[in-house]
């Protein structure tokens, strides 16, 4: 049996498994909802899923026809969902305690990537679904980006900002937080000025989450659709975007992978990005 949860622990969850398949997907849904550069989504039979709390706390965004997205509508994780015709139940690995026995198998929507990752692991790579799932992608129109400077926005569009300055750092975040947080093997986070970053629409949809427990750690989301968005700490002067919302190329690439000491167990880094085991010391 496994367990997961989400990042602040309203909405908790039991899986009997097995596991019967584990994915990376690089879709622009994926991306926007976990604001990282891919989702890594784990199956398993859906009459083994269980919540042992939290369930009223499940916010629910239709993302595409027969596609719902779930997520906790208090700090913003994603949330696992059925999908009742096939029996299953596809939960986001990020949010998975210990090791659920079982490793990644393929990259699925590689056709839509973000431009600043680089896949460099010797898995499969599909444009779309593989044929062996006989799923159909459901198109989708990417957001308007025409405006100036970096931009992103959120799933369901209703949230969208822009940036004026350059970016300070990226960092490629593998700590248990980042990882609850973002639902994810990750977090892909670039820093700006606070000032730098403006909200172009539906700033009052943006709910923010901070970790009682930390010091500075929390996340930003949208209400509507639980993606992730920019937080802003004004304290320390930074905006803090994940890159997974962005609707253009950033310019910068991460510099480095932190917290890889607390890393998941089926995550892999295969790049030659320069690996800490905390924060990388400083210069
Ligand atoms: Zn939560
Ligand atoms: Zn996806
Ligand atoms: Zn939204």
């Amino acid at each position: 049996m496994t367990k997961g949860r989400c990042l602040c622990g309203t909405v908790r969850y039991e899986i009997d498994g097995p596991f019967s398949n584990m994915a990376h997907c690089h879709c622009s849904m994926c991306r926007k909802h976990h604001g990282s550069p891919y989702a890594t989504w784990a199956v398993a039979p859906l009459a083994g899923f269980r919540y042992t709390g939290g369930e009223e706390a499940v916010g629910r965004y239709d993302s595409s026809p027969g596609f719902r997205r779930s997520f906790c509508t208090i700090c913003g994780s994603v949330v696992p969902d059925g999908l009742e015709s096939a029996g299953m139940v596809i939960c986001p690995a990020g949010n998975l305690e210990g090791d659920p026995g079982i490793e990644p198998g393929l990259h699925m929507f590689v056709g839509s990537k973000a431009p600043w990752y680089e896949i460099t692991d010797g898995l499969p790579q599909f444009a779309e679904y593989p044929p062996e799932f006989g799923m159909q992608a459901a198109p989708r129109t990417p957001a308007d980006a025409s405006g100036d400077g970096v931009q992103g926005s959120c799933l369901c569009g209703r949230v969208a900002y822009a940036i004026s300055g350059a970016p300070l750092r990226m960092f490629y975040c593998h700590c248990s937080r980042c990882r609850l947080g973002r639902s994810a093997a990750h977090a892909a986070n670039v820093f700006y000025k606070a000032d730098d970053l403006r909200w172009v629409r539906g700033a009052e949809l943006v709910q923010e989450f901070q970790l009682p427990e930390a010091q500075f750690f929390g996340t930003a989301f949208c209400r509507c659709c639980g993606s992730a968005l920019p937080r802003v700490s004004l304290e320390r002067n930074v905006a803090v975007v994940p890159a997974g919302s962005l609707d253009t190329d950033p310019g910068i690439r991460a510099k480095a992978h932190i917290f890889v000491e607390s890393k998941a167990a089926w995550d892999r880094i295969t790049d030659p990005i320069p690996q800490f085991a905390e924060m990388p010391p400083r210069r």
